[in-house]
């Protein structure tokens, strides 16, 4: 079904000037609190709540009923992908999140900077998740140390406090490589082993690779070793100016939500800093809508604070979200739908399977009861029960960028 409707998608959807615009609040769906409400519901909201009036609601399953999604898949559902079809390994999004080119033949894969003791036993998978400039110097010295391997190349990247980005670039790598990270304290790094003959380069270009390093970090404290995770090739898929005749852009400030963005050709707006940065991200909207046609905002710390079980600073989010809204709405967005990749209730401190709530602000809606954009007024909504991979062709549809499919 899915390969159908992105072959129909080609044929029907037309270039046009009006504009689409998404919103998500990462992992915005939530369970109640103590007193039976959900961040959603608590939130003062007054701006949500007035578009809430005139815009049609209903819960989206990101993935399939019962599923627990990642980031990665939920995204690519938005982004009108079938998730369970198309698959994008950790290391590429990061490689990409960070801006690395990567070639068809490359190869990447997601490191952390950890702890092991004298034993080579891992104490801390993190290396007291050192500081993104101490991740820096070390990925120097790594880069210094080595930059070729049998003929391929290696790059080593800081990303985000001890993490890191590894990229093998060259001929015969396979990306089917075991990670090495053992996932729990007290038990030695694995191997990194081939999981098919195609990847068997690659395995023995990682070992000789972790060699080396375990070489120039042993003097290293607490960053003395490195565990490594997510091997995987750049994936086939098509693009969103190919399947819709888009020209998206990305606004996100997390490398992972860049790069995902990247692999489904929007343009990722540079947002400087580090950190949520809702004010420069607002600012960028105002730029973005008049260059391009879909635009993706994407805001992370309603997951974070979902992730902590932190109730109230999620509520805080919504808010500050809320607040900037209108800043959004004056720019006329003829479609805008706003919605979550994702549930992370507080309650279960993880990310969950349950719906989303998902609000859309078109022309052309039918009647609609919802008041708020909460996930209990979403169930009442004209949208029913989706996946989030359907929301796209219905963004499309509203505006006007869709023709009659068949005579
Ligand atoms: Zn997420």
């Amino acid at each position: 079904m899915d390969s159908l409707i992105l072959d129909v998608m080609k044929d029907i959807s037309v270039k046009t000037e009006s504009k689409i615009v998404l919103v998500v609040l990462d992992g915005i769906g939530d369970l109640p609190g103590s007193d039976g409400k959900t961040p959603l519901e608590v939130a003062h909201t007054p701006n949500m709540d007035r578009l809430a009036i005139n815009s049609a609601l209903g819960l989206m399953d990101p993935i399939y009923p019962g599923i627990t999604p990642g980031s990665g898949p939920g995204h690519l559902g938005l982004f009108g992908y079938n998730p369970l079809k198309y698959w994008i390994g950790r290391g590429v999004l990061s490689a990409l999140g960070i801006g690395l080119d990567m070639g068809p033949e490359d190869v990447a894969a997601r490191g952390n900077f950890c702890t092991v003791d004298g034993d080579g036993k891992v104490t801390d998978r993190r290396a007291g998740r050192i500081p993104t400039e101490l991740s820096a110097r070390l990925c120097e010295k790594i880069n210094e140390a080595v930059s070729e391997i049998d003929g391929i190349r290696i790059t080593v990247r800081p990303e985000e406090e001890h993490r890191f980005v590894l990229l093998l670039s060259g001929e015969g790598l396979g990306p089917h490589v075991s990670d090495t990270d053992p996932q729990k304290t007290g038990l030695l790094p694995l191997e990194p082993q081939a999981l098919d003959p195609a990847s068997q380069k690659t395995a023995d270009v990682v070992k000789r690779f972790i060699g080396v390093v375990k070489e120039v970090l042993k003097d290293e404290h607490p960053a003395n070793m490195v565990l490594l995770r997510g091997f995987d090739k750049l994936p086939d898929i098509p693009s969103l100016q190919e399947l819709y005749k888009l020209t998206p852009a990305a606004i996100a400030s997390y490398p992972m939500y860049k790069g995902i963005a990247r692999v489904v050709g929007m343009d990722v707006l540079k947002v400087e800093g580090h950190g949520e940065l809702l004010e420069e991200k607002i600012e960028l909207f105002g730029e973005a809508v008049s260059s391009h046609d879909y635009i993706f905002l994407h805001i992370k710390k309603t997951d974070s604070y979902g992730e902590d079980g932190n109730f109230e600073n999620k509520v805080h989010q919504i808010e500050a979200f809320d607040e900037l809204l209108p800043r959004i709405l004056e720019k006329e967005p003829d479609v805008l739908a706003i919605t979550g990749d994702h549930s992370t209730p507080c309650p279960m401190k993880g990310h969950s399977w349950h719906p989303v709530p998902v609000l859309l602000s078109a022309p052309y809606l039918r009647y609609d009861p919802c008041e708020r954009f909460t996930e209990r007024e979403a169930l009442k909504g004209s949208l029913g029960r989706i996946y989030s991979m359907q929301l796209m062709s219905l963004m499309m549809a509203h505006a006007g960028k869709l023709k009659k499919y068949g005579a």
